[in-house]
Order: structure tokens, then sequence, then C-alpha cells
């Protein structure tokens, strides 16, 4: 397929989005005062009514967006949650303290002892740790399923105790599109909820339209998006998970500082626009390094070589720009850290989402059921930032002189 014809495909969710980016989440106009574009950050624990009639009818509504009690939010937070639901297309979202806070509030909220999880062997490292750990110590046992799992195979694994079937899609690190529509179809088909990490698909993968229960964002990545601030947001289909999602996040003292909020607003504004260029950029890249002798595969779920990629085609309107590379399997490990530490303009450094180009050594053996088509070469994952698109692909080059040499050593 032509470059061009690609781009636009990659990056045509982007566009479309601005206008609710824009106009989304602000404060409401009154007709006798001006308004300010902006949301205040308001500050504060205690509410303060101005008697008990209005003290106590308040209190018995700390389960809406109201403002009760700082712990329950705050204005900017619920102006946050509105806009995020409906970029998400969902009903009700919560703000949560962090990406990992978005994953572990709901597997708490909807699980109990006794209960079984299944989750893709592509799942973030975080969270496959908190359910080796902390629910494993609660009772709840969990099984690895290959994320490329077809749908047999997938039925198979379900047990009368599987609480949550939970996908992310595309995996972390390896990127595997998973097909969301079908794991939708098996939970739903098992009275189950279908939990989706939409981290990497925000704003281009509508996780409700495809059968999604919980959709799952770390704020910290694009909508942030300038590096400077952690968050994340739960977002559900119905008003009854709202209920025992919001119940959760309370009891658990889960909200987001109002800074954290307005810096995520903020960010909000340009992620269209931002992405719009980060995606074209990490195509044109993924494309050249696609042809780059050294390189196996590179792992972008817009180029045919990436698992589930066929998936990402019928079901997203865009891609993001972070994506993997992997070597020929002759290339020592050792040659490409060599390699990656002679990269000027890409940080090195976990996260990712912000501005800048990062790059992050990826080769791992963390996986238990490991799929066909598992790297075997030495791998690494590169987020493409707003930096010229030249001057990446030459310090890129340079990095691939640096990995010759150390290889011949
Ligand atoms: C980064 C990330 C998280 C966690 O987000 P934090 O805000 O860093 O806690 C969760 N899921 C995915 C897929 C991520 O990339």
């Amino acid at each position: 397929m032509p470059v061009n014809q690609d781009e636009e495909r990659v990056s045509a969710g982007w566009a479309k989005l601005g206008s609710l980016l824009v106009q989304g989440g602000r404060p409401e106009e009154s007709p006798e005062e001006g308004v300010f574009v902006n949301a205040p950050v308001t500050r504060g624990s205690t509410v303060l009514y101005p008697d008990v009639a209005a003290l106590r009818n308040n209190g018995s509504r700390s389960y809406d967006h109201e403002l009760v009690y700082g712990a329950m939010g705050s204005p900017v937070q619920h102006m946050l949650e509105r806009l995020l639901a409906r970029i998400e297309g969902g009903g009700d979202c919560q703000v949560v303290s962090s990406g990992l806070a978005a994953c572990t509030t709901p597997l708490l909220a909807f699980m109990a002892a006794g209960e079984h999880l299944l989750l893709p062997d592509s799942v973030y490292f975080p969270t496959r740790r908190f359910a080796d750990t902390m629910l494993a110590r609660m009772g709840i046992s969990t099984t690895y399923y290959p994320p490329m799992a077809g749908e047999a195979d997938i039925t198979a694994l379900m047990r009368p105790e599987t609480s949550v079937l939970f996908a992310e899609s595309p995996g972390s690190h390896t990127f595997e599109v998973q097909d969301v529509p079908m794991l939708a179809r098996i939970a739903h088909a098992h009275g189950t909820r279908l939990m989706l990490d939409n981290t990497w698909g925000i704003g281009v993968f509508q996780p409700f339209l495809h059968g999604v229960d919980v959709s799952i964002q770390a704020l910290t990545k694009y909508p942030a998006g300038h590096s400077d601030a952690i968050l994340g947001a739960v977002t559900v289909a119905n008003g009854a998970d709202w209920k025992i999602l919001r119940d959760a996040a309370i009891q658990l003292g889960q909200l987001a500082g109002p800074d954290e909020c307005w810096l995520t607003l903020r960010g909000l504004r340009t992620m269209g626009v931002r992405l719009e260029r980060q995606s074209r950029s990490a195509l044109a890249l993924a494309h050249w390094l696609r042809e780059r002798p050294e390189v196996a595969r590179v792992l972008h779920p817009a180029l045919e070589d990436c698992p589930g990629h066929q998936f990402w085609r019928r079901d997203f309107t865009g891609a993001s720009a972070l994506f993997g590379v992997e070597l020929r399997a002759e290339y020592p490990v050792s040659a490409m850290e060599d390699m990656i530490d002679a990269l000027a303009l890409f940080g090195r450094g976990a996260s990712w989402g912000g501005y800048e180009s990062l790059v992050l050594p990826t080769t791992g053996g963390i996986r238990r059921v490991h799929a066909d088509g598992y790297p075997r070469g030495p791998t690494f994952r590169l987020h493409i930032g707003l930096e010229n698109v030249a001057d990446l692909k030459a310090d890129l080059a340079g990095g691939f002189e640096v990995l010759r040499v150390s290889t011949e050593g």
C-alpha cells in the first residue's frame, strides 16, 4: 500500500477528535457572567454548606460526581471525567491516581475471592505483578493466554468462576492487536466482564462500540502528553457498573490531585494535533526501519508483519506513535545496548506519550505462554515525539553504525 494512504489511516482518527478535545470538559457559561476558557484549579478538603439540611442532602449524593468532600474529587476532576467518557464513548468515568491504579481498581471492584482472571501474556508488567502477588494472596487465580489465541482456545480457558476476561491491545512491548469483539462475545456468553487496557488506543479505538465493559487509561501517556503528570482513568459502559466502580474507588481512597487533572485537561486540548503529527512520523520511521538489513521485524500495528494487523485495520481509526523493533537474531543484546546508548535524540527511559522521543530495551523472558511469532532477536521499543523526522532517522542511522561496529567487536 502506498505510504500516503497509510499515513491517512494512522492519523485520520486523531484529526477527527479535534473538536471534542477543544470543546469538551470546559466550564459552563452563565448568562450573567463571563466565563474563563479553562477550568479553575480548586484545591480543597472540606466543602461548606449553608445549613444542616443542605449538608445532609449532599452527603447522600457521594456516589455521583458531586462535591461533598475533597476525597470525592474536585470540579476539574469531574470535568476531565466527563470529557474522557465522551472520548471513550462510554457512560461514566472515574479518574484515579495513576494508570496502574486504573488497572488495579476495577480488578478489586469487580472480583472476589475464589474467582478466576484471564490475562493476556502481553499484559503491562505491573498488572501481571498485581495479579501474581496481591490478587493471588486474596484467593483470585490467574491464567495467562496467548494474546493471539482464537475463539476455541479462549473459550476452553473460561471456567465457571472466571469473572474477568482482561485484554490489552496492542500488548505491551510485543504489540499484538487483539480481536476485541471476539473476546467480548466470549465474555458475555459466559456472563463475565471484558476489561481492556486501552492506553495505546485512546481516541482511535472505541472500546464500548466493540463490546468492552470496562476501559482503562493511563492518562500519563498521550492525554497528559508532556511527561509531567501521572494519572489514570477507568470508564464503564453502564450505570450499574458505575456504582460498583465508584464505590470501590471511594473506599480505596482513589482520587487525583486537581493539578494533575488540570495538566491532563490542558494536554488533551492538543492531543489530536500532536498525535496527527507523531503517528505520521512513527509510521515513516517504521517503514524506514523495516527496510534496514539489521531489522528482522517492526512491530507496528499498521504494518502487515505485526500480529493482529488485520484487527487494527478493522477496528482502529488511527495508530499511536509507540512501536517495537526486533533485530535479526545474530545481533548480541549487548551490541543493541551500545546502539541505544549512542542515540542522541531518543531519551532512555520508561513510560511514553510525551512530546519527546524515547527508546527502551525490551528483550525479555517474562512471558509464560509464548505465541507463534514471539520475537527471537533483541528488541527495543521506540516512542516517536515531535522532533523533526529526518533528524530522528539520522540519529537511528548513526545507532545502526554503532550496532555493526559493536557486533564485529
Ligand atoms: C504506562 C501504562 C500503564 C500505567 O500507567 P502509569 O500512569 O505509569 O501508572 C498501564 N497500562 C499501560 C498499557 C501502560 O503503558
